[in-house]
Order: structure tokens, then C-alpha cells, then sequence
């Protein structure tokens, strides 16, 4: 076993005793490799004969790693902010867009499925935690997003995602998390349709016990993987900031 395979071991005894505590199956919660300026080769090290999930942020890496990483068992998600010009290419590559927060962007998405005559699963993106530096629609508008989303037949929704508040203090950000929960719930009562919601992608390399413990079935882990990453995550998440 290598150091990688080493670190998502012990995370993932660290997600089942935080779904044990929590009363939860730990079969229910999957862990996505958050793999931001990972190179290639450290991705495939990670793979120890299993399916992995990975998320990427960036359609550019995304499409670099792609042919090298077609050696491993892998499903793609795009986690990072998606502009309306790379809807094409990340089509291409992914398998689930866990970020999509704005009718622009799904008119884009819906507009290339179309084309290509197939639907795709997606997330709708909440910004559960206020912060400006943050994508993703406010937990006020999310209801109403959700609703026009549901008029895109393309597009079939899989579940919610949210980056938790950063913060030292774990019942600020569990608010975050027990608030993506509240609106999925609100969401199901609705029952749109093309909404089929059954995952929540919430909790990171600090925060993904407390994340589990509120009802998440995905968490997206990097840093306690893969180590620091050179460039700061607001280079992933301010960059281009367009308007929702
Ligand atoms: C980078 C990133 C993660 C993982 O963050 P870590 O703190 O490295 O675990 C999760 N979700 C998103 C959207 C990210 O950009």
C-alpha cells in the first residue's frame, strides 16, 4: 500500500465511524477524490483495483488527465465553477456536473444535450454558507431554481451540493449542512420532475465528519489526500466570477 492508498484508508475509517456515530450505513456515503492540481500519475497511484470517484475543477485539467487516466476504473464529477463556454468539453468528460447554479448555464447545458441528443446528471449548486467568494445559488432562491430547472428535460438532477462555511467552529458550519438537508427535503416535496434526488455532496478534507453526520452521501476530499495544494482555493473559486 502506498502513502495514497495509506490516506484514503484511514479517511475512510474516519467516514465510518462518523456514519456509525451518526446511525448511518457507512455504505451510504462514497468518497469523491478531490484531485485539483494532482498530477495524473499521483491520481492512478490512488487506485488500488477499485472504482474511484474523482472531481475535478477545471475543464482544462479535466481534459489533460483525461487519456492518462483512462488506465483506471473511474467515474468523473466536475465540482469546480463551469463558464457557459466550456459546457461542450466538459460534456465530454464528465459524468456528473455536481455545479450547476444558474439558468444561463443550464440553458447552455440543455442547449448542447439537445444537440447530442442525450440528457445528462447534474447537482444543483447552494451557497449555503453566505459567502461571497463562493459559487453557487443563495439557499432563498434555491426552491425557485430548483423549479426552473425541473423545465430542462435534459438535465436530470441528482442531488444537492455546498461548500461548508470555513470555520474553526463546527456547529457554524454544520448549520451549513443540516441547511443543503432542509432543501433537499423541501425540494422532494415538490416533486419536480427530472428531479430524482438522492445525493448530497457536502464536507471537505476539514469538515466531512460533521458533514456526514448531517446526511451526506458524497464527500469531497483533497487535501488530506493528496497534501497542500500550491495554489489557493480562491484561484479556483473567484477566478472569473461572472454574474448568476
Ligand atoms: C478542492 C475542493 C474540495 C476538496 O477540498 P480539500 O480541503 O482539499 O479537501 C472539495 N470541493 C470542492 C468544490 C473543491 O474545490
Amino acid at each position: 500500500m502506498n502513502d495514497i492508498q495509506h490516506n484514503i484508508s484511514s479517511i475512510k475509517q474516519r467516514m465510518e465511524r462518523a456514519a456509525a456515530n451518526s446511525g448511518r450505513d457507512p455504505e451510504s456515503v462514497r468518497l469523491l477524490l478531490a484531485v485539483k492540481t494532482v498530477a495524473a500519475e499521483k491520481i492512478t497511484s490512488a487506485f488500488a483495483g477499485k472504482r474511484l470517484l474523482l472531481g475535478e475543477n477545471k475543464v482544462q485539467e479535466l481534459r489533460q488527465k483525461y487519456d492518462y487516466l483512462s488506465v483506471i476504473d473511474a467515474e468523473f464529477h466536475f465540482i469546480g465553477h463551469l463558464q457557459t463556454n466550456k459546457v461542450k468539453d466538459v460534456l465530454k468528460f464528465a459524468d456528473c456536473i455536481q455545479s450547476v447554479d444558474r439558468i444561463s448555464l443550464m440553458e447552455k447545458l440543455d442547449q448542447r444535450l439537445q444537440h447530442e441528443g442525450r440528457s445528462a446528471d447534474v447537482m444543483l449548486q447552494v451557497n449555503t454558507s453566505y459567502e461571497e467568494s463562493k459559487f453557487g445559488v443563495s439557499p432563498e432562491r434555491a426552491i425557485q431554481l430548483a423549479r426552473e430547472m425541473s423545465k430542462y428535460d435534459t438535465l436530470r438532477v441528482k442531488g444537492l451540493m455546498t461548500i461548508g462555511l470555513f470555520s474553526a467552529e463546527t456547529e457554524k458550519v454544520r448549520q451549513c449542512f443540516r441547511l443543503l438537508k432542509k432543501l433537499e427535503l423541501q425540494i422532494k416535496e415538490l416533486g419536480l420532475p427530472n428531479f430524482d434526488l438522492r445525493e448530497l455532496s457536502m464536507g471537505m478534507s476539514h469538515d466531512f465528519e460533521t458533514a456526514i453526520e448531517e446526511g451526506a452521501t458524497i464527500v469531497r476530499v483533497g487535501t488530506a489526500i493528496f497534501g497542500d495544494r500550491i495554489y489557493p482555493d480562491s484561484y479556483y473559486w473567484n477566478e472569473n466570477k461572472d454574474v448568476k
